[in-house]
């Protein structure tokens, strides 16, 4: 297929498809996923060999949220039958945490519900950064609280967090269809706030949400344009008591055709298979692989994902290696971007390690 035989050849050379290329990708038939499959897989094995990834979730503040983002089992009004907490301490953090790296996670994600942190949340959560990595040598932290206002990113950077997270979920025509108390820009600009401070960005989307085949194109090309580190791609879990309980729209294949898009838009970028992998890609879970070279082991926020040793067993069936953390995981042009700019110590205001 001359569209795939394209696509390869830019992926390999790091380049992202065009608009149409990659709504055709979106229109491929089943009869084709195969060949699909099959050339977003070389543009995956191009820039990440065949590792895996894993990262592991710990949510430290759980429900309650004032924003009504109608995907979500924690917006304001929801009926989810979830967990509702407010702030783990950072040893009971610490202690969440071992359990997943001791299962292979090389990446920690801390999660709170919100609109975005107090500086009293971001002090905590420093805390919280510091004794996780006491506790797991080597481990990589990423923090996700919502919308971070000045200073923060900075804070939580030198608290020890190598990477923030915040998708952008959907494109910027339809995020009013999913949200009214913030809109697609406000995200937006904590990606880049993120990114300017020095944290790797991680930021993706969710797909099932009753978008068309545009606005997954226009979502990826906004992600693109962002340049995260890292794209999650999460299908919905139609939560009963969120207003997207009957939005059953996936099937297995449109998850595929999906992630290979992502991947052909974002070549070189982590593309994490995120929440939703279980009920939505079903048994094709590890035809994912090929696509993706992250996943998350174990549970998502609000609802339980496969045990983890389905999870180990599913990447070395599908001939897969988990990455352990003496290994890099982006391409090294990647890593020298993340280098910090020095604004610290002499010639600043600031001292060595504030
Ligand atoms: S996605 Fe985040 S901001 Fe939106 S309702 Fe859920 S917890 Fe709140």
């Amino acid at each position: 297929m001359d569209l795939l035989n394209a696509l390869v050849d830019k992926g390999l050379r790091g380049e992202s498809p065009t608009r149409e290329e990659a709504l055709a990708v979106l229109a491929t038939s089943d009869d084709e996923l195969l060949d699909v499959v099959a050339a977003a897989g070389k543009v995956r094995r191009r820039w990440f060999g065949r590792r895996v990834k894993l990262n592991y979730l710990v949510n430290l503040k759980s429900g309650l949220c004032p924003e009504d983002c109608s995907y979500c089992s924690q917006r304001l009004g929801s009926k989810a039958e979830i967990l509702k907490y407010t702030w783990l301490k950072p040893e009971e953090a610490a202690v969440a945490a071992k359990a997943g790296v001791a299962g292979g996670a090389k990446r920690v994600c801390l999660v709170a519900s919100g609109r975005g942190p107090t500086d009293r949340d971001v002090e905590r959560v420093s805390e919280t950064i510091a004794a996780v990595k006491e506790a797991n040598e080597g481990v990589e932290v990423c923090a996700c609280l919502g919308f971070l206002s000045d200073g923060q990113a900075e804070r939580l950077r030198s608290a020890g967090a190598d990477a923030y997270n915040h998708n952008l979920n959907t494109s910027e025509a339809t995020y009013g269809d999913i949200c009214t108390t913030h809109d697609f820009s406000d995200r937006v600009d904590t990606v880049r706030e993120a990114k300017q401070s020095g944290l790797s960005a991680c930021s993706g989307l969710i797909a099932g949400m009753g978008e068309s085949d545009a606005d997954l194109v226009d979502v990826a090309f906004a992600l693109r344009d962002l340049d995260p580190d890292s794209v999650p791609v999460n299908f919905l879990i139609p939560f009963e008591g969120t207003p997207l309980a009957d939005e059953w729209n996936l099937t297995p294949q449109r998850c595929l055709r999906i992630l290979a898009m992502v991947r052909f838009v974002c070549p070189d970028a982590e593309v994490r298979l995120a929440a939703g992998r279980e009920v939505q890609l079903r048994s094709m879970q590890p035809l994912a692989l090929h696509l993706a070279n992250s996943i998350f082991l174990g549970d998502y926020l609000t609802s339980e994902g496969q045990e983890g040793k389905a999870d180990l067993d599913m990447i070395a069936d599908a001939g897969f290696v988990v990455e352990g953390t003496d290994t890099t995981t982006l391409p090294e042009h990647r890593v020298d971007e993340l280098v910090s700019v020095r604004r610290r110590g002499a010639g600043t205001e600031l001292p060595p390690n504030a």
